[in-house]
């Protein structure tokens, strides 16, 4: 991996977080996401003597043998890419940011076998054989390329047994054209499925319409069972995005649930088409239930349970981790988007945008790579150089950190709190919650 530049890091920046749980006083050491407790004395000196506790978190915070430096800007191969196979949807949700597929008119036609093959050629000829490799489909409904999916799938598994490499695969869909052949492809390999459902029929119906305007929820829920049924292989989860004027989670959490899906993810709307993104007094709303529900889920795992709420598994599994990155995705760093004509974007939310283009399979642009990695480095971003949660967070999504403000900070900065607590109390009643499962 090479070292491209270094950006330093705000000299004035909090080098801690002080936070308290229900078992205890506690500090975050903001580099690295080191969690230390302290005692009631020492909590006390530590909030007493601002001076003091800055210097002592200034020592914790030093890098230790083997660690990533946060004032590194690198640039890894690409290790993971989507391919937007195609531009279309067979659906019609008006918050959707791919505008069904086809981007502003910027990915105009599906994307053929050729120019599918051309980016998996690129990607295993570089990838490093040391970490797996992640070939997603995206679109439009990637469903409706359904024999370029099939033939991308075999065609990278061959180069991939002779590279040695550990591949996988990923598919973000809408699960109502989910045919048994595609069940099948899937059950067999390493295959993270994404469905997106917004609640139960009457919300999804109405989120998530056909361009006719019916609902989709009976496909969806129909097409669905055999693979909730008898997943194999596939990691099958939910995804819930939730629009201005919708935030009741918890009842629509639960319906997800009860179609059988192991755990949901919630997503808030951040920018939208059709005006329905988060905003001002909705924030605090939304706080308000995704805490309710994770204090619901933390007293499941409590007593030996599991966490549903991806988004709350997730926080948990990265807070043990020590999870501390400039970057919030691997966008422009070892994961690309390839639309359907070829070009490779950071991401899959930037397809069609000039800013975000960085080449061709075979021929990226080292230079326009390099001036996005700096540009959004968490150090280079003015709001976010003395935030406590800069390497949590991240800055955020870079798609979204246009539309950041005051009130959406204030949100990621309480869930974070919310979540550093709530990891403080499960490992105290619950340790073996963060033990490797054992495979038999
Ligand atoms: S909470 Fe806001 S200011 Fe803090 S790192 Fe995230 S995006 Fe930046
Ligand atoms: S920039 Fe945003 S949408 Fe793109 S990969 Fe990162 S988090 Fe996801």
């Amino acid at each position: 991996m090479r070292r491209m530049a270094e950006i330093a890091p705000e000299s004035s920046a909090t080098p801690y977080f002080r936070f308290r749980s229900a078992v205890g006083e506690h500090v975050l050491i903001v580099p690295h996401s080191r969690i230390f407790d302290l005692s009631g004395d020492a909590a006390r000196d530590w909030d007493r003597d601002g001076h003091a506790a800055r210097e002592t978190a200034l020592m914790l915070a030093a890098e230790t043998l083997g660690e990533a430096g946060l004032s590194d800007v690198v640039m890894p191969q690409p290790q993971s890419i989507s391919l937007n196979v195609s531009s279309a949807c067979n659906l019609s949700c008006g918050y959707c940011y791919a505008d069904r597929g086809k981007f502003a008119g910027a990915q105009p036609k599906r994307m053929d076998l050729d120019t599918a093959r051309a980016a998996i050629d690129d990607l295993l000829l570089h990838a490093d054989r040391a970490s797996p490799v992640t070939i997603g489909f995206m679109g439009g409904e990637p469903l409706l390329n359904r024999a370029l999916v099939q033939d991308v799938v075999h065609y990278a598994e061959k180069i991939a047994a002779g590279r040695g490499l550990d591949l996988r695969f990923s598919m973000t869909t809408n699960g109502t054209l989910l045919e048994p052949a595609d069940i099948e492809l899937m059950r067999s390999r390493r295959f993270a499925l994404t469905v997106s459902v917004d609640g139960d029929g009457v919300v999804h119906d109405r989120q998530r319409p056909t361009p006719q305007g019916r609902g989709s929820y009976a496909a969806l829920t129909k097409r669905l069972a055999p693979l909730i049924a008898d997943p194999g292989n596939v990691q099958v989860a939910a995804r819930m995005t939730v629009r201005s004027g919708t935030i009741d989670l918890a009842a629509r959490v639960e319906a997800v649930l009860a179609i059988g899906f192991p755990e949901v993810g919630v997503s808030p709307l951040r920018m939208s088409a059709d005006d329905s993104a988060l905003a001002g007094e909705d924030w605090p709303k939304y706080l308000s239930e995704l805490t309710t529900l994770s204090r619901k889920e933390l007293a499941t795992a409590n007593t030996g349970g599991a966490i549903r709420l991806t988004n709350f598994a997730v926080a948990l599994k990265q807070i043990h981790a020590g999870a501390s990155s400039p970057y919030p995705c691997g966008a422009g760093g070892g994961y690309f988007s390839v639309a359907a004509d070829g070009k490779w974007y950071t991401c899959h939310r930037a397809i069609g945008d000039p800013d975000y283009e960085v080449g061709e399979s075979g021929t990226l642009d080292e230079q326009r790579r390099r001036t996005f990695l700096i540009e959004r480095h968490v150090h280079s971003q003015t709001d976010c150089r003395c935030c406590w949660g800069r390497y949590l967070c991240s800055g955020s999504c870079h798609q979204e950190a246009r539309n950041r403000t005051a009130e959406s900070c204030d949100f990621i900065r309480d869930w974070l709190r919310f979540c550093l607590s709530a990891y403080c109390e499960l490992s105290t009643c619950r340790p073996d919650f963060f033990l490797p499962r054992t495979v038999n």
